[in-house]
């Protein structure tokens, strides 16, 4: 049923996509960096996609989700559908048939009640678990502390509180406390929440006046998880008075409360004064951007979880392009095995390279990588390129290659050495380290040298 020869969909000039499966991987992958990751996975993990007579289908799980999805996303997913260059209509349905299969069989009143009341009942992800997070400096510490929540539950620090920048892992150690608890205390009831979802989950209660069985329900636990609570808007006065509420009770009743943000309280002006000191009064860890070493680790991890054949340098290049956040790395993984399964060929840097361009830089940062430094170096420099990465050992271009070097410590945020000396063909990571310092020294005696490397400073990074 795809019609692609109508409507061709173009994304960048290299990356040409024809079918309904194309529009949906792109689809999910903006959704998923501009929304929270469980409201994403609740709303859109299980959507298919199809083309018929010009039209697109997306098709959710259920009657609840279409109309969630109709009214909060139904244009942001238009606009994006767009951008990728299709131009018929949207339509977003329930997936009827399935919904009905797989239905519990309750009375439909009973049905329609719950439902209606609490649409986003969510649970953990089972594959967020302590053992499936990569550590390393940048999280260690936050692991550490989300560890001694899961084990001493109602006698850790209370609240524990874990900020850091999106796609870091804060919601993944989150339900990590979430699925240890409820495998070595089965009696402890855990409720992870997102802190989107409370707030519209208040706002149907009162709609409803039910606002005692909003309490009942989000009380009834003895671990409460609120994610993300930089989502809080300024102005939203009852969530901020009822997770106000919500807090007092855990905490009263020494239950454990894990509290996520992407900045520390003090730093979340939305936030009413006595939720910011609320949450100040326990541990406050972060998690910060992972090192090339975590990253790497993270890459194989994730490439071997979804048994995807990928070579070390194609792995390297993801780790020098994707330094901000693990999401995109996940998601450049997914485009591969998809670019590779689609063109029946195995998947390789050139490969990376051309069908990795759709998706946009992190945080529109260009990373700058070695070939962005030789390029640069090459023309201020004048020397050739392929010189600089042979080895030739004239004056010139050995100035040239530890400038190369310089720069690339420097400015390519987590490049460890021996992956620096290796671009340069170079085994010995002290190599690196003796041209730094050559330069640096150069660089003082040497004003016209100075001003050059400061000029391809200013041209690689902007
Ligand atoms: P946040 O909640 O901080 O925005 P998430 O917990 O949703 O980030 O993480 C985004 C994705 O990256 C998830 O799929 C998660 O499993 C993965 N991830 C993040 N950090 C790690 C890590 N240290 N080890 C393994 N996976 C990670
Ligand atoms: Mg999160």
């Amino acid at each position: 049923m795809l019609n692609t020869e109508q409507q061709p969909i173009t994304v960048n000039a290299e990356f040409t996509l024809g079918d309904a499966a194309h529009i949906l991987l792109l689809l999910k992958e903006d959704l998923r960096r501009k929304i929270p990751a469980q409201v994403f996975n609740i709303f859109f993990t299980e959507l298919q996609a199809e083309i018929m007579e010009n039209e697109l289908y997306l098709y959710c799980l259920n009657a609840e989700i279409e109309k969630h999805i109709h009214s909060q996303y139904r244009r942001r997913i238009q606009e994006i559908v767009a951008a990728l260059g299709f131009s018929g209509a949207v339509h977003i349905v329930a997936r009827k048939a399935v919904a009905a299969e797989t239905a519990p069989k309750k009375s439909p009143t009973h049905t329609a009640r719950s439902e209606t009341a609490f649409p986003n009942k969510i649970d953990l992800n089972p594959h967020y678990t302590f053992e499936r997070f990569i550590k390393g400096p940048s999280n260690e510490h936050a692991y550490a502390a989300a560890y001694g929540a899961a084990e001493k539950p109602n006698d850790y620090h209370n609240p524990l509180y874990i900020y850091g920048g999106v796609g870091l892992g804060k919601t993944h150690l989150m339900m990590s406390i979430g699925n240890h608890i409820a495998l070595a205390y089965p009696w402890l009831k855990v409720k992870y929440c997102p802190t989107e979802i409370f707030q519209s989950d208040l706002i149907e209660a009162m709609k409803d006046k039910n606002l005692s069985y909003f309490r009942t329900r989000y009380r009834s636990v003895d671990v409460f998880l609120l994610d993300d609570v930089q989502f809080i808007s300024k102005n939203a006065e009852y969530t901020q008075e009822e997770i106000f509420h919500t807090f007092n009770y855990f905490y009263q009743n020494r239950k454990q409360i894990v509290i996520s943000g992407d900045r520390p309280p003090q730093a979340l002006p939305q936030l009413h004064d006595r939720l910011q000191s609320r949450f100040q009064q326990g541990l406050i860890v972060d998690v910060k951007a992972p090192n090339f070493e975590t990253r790497m680790a993270i890459l194989k991890t994730k490439a071997q979880e979804s048994a995807i054949p990928i070579g070390t340098d194609v792995l390297k290049y993801l780790a020098t392009r994707f330094t901000t956040q693990v999401r995109p790395m996940e998601a450049a993984l997914t485009i591969l095995q998809f670019t590779a399964e689609h063109e029946q060929r195995p998947i390789d840097l050139q490969m990376a390279k051309i069908s990795l361009k759709a998706l946009p830089q992190e945080n529109g940062i260009q990373q700058i990588t070695i070939e962005d430094i030789l390029r640069v170096v090459s023309r201020t420099l004048h020397v050739d390129e392929q010189l600089i990465v042979g080895a030739n050992r004239t004056e010139q271009v050995a100035l040239a290659r530890h400038v190369c070097m310089y720069l690339a410590k420097s400015l390519i945020q987590g490049a460890t050495l021996s992956y620096i000396a290796g671009a340069f063909g170079k085994r010995d990571h002290t190599t690196v380290l003796h041209a730094d310092q050559k330069i640096r020294e150069l660089i003082d005696s040497d004003a016209a040298l100075q001003m050059q490397i400061e000029e391809m400073i200013e041209e690689l990074k902007f």
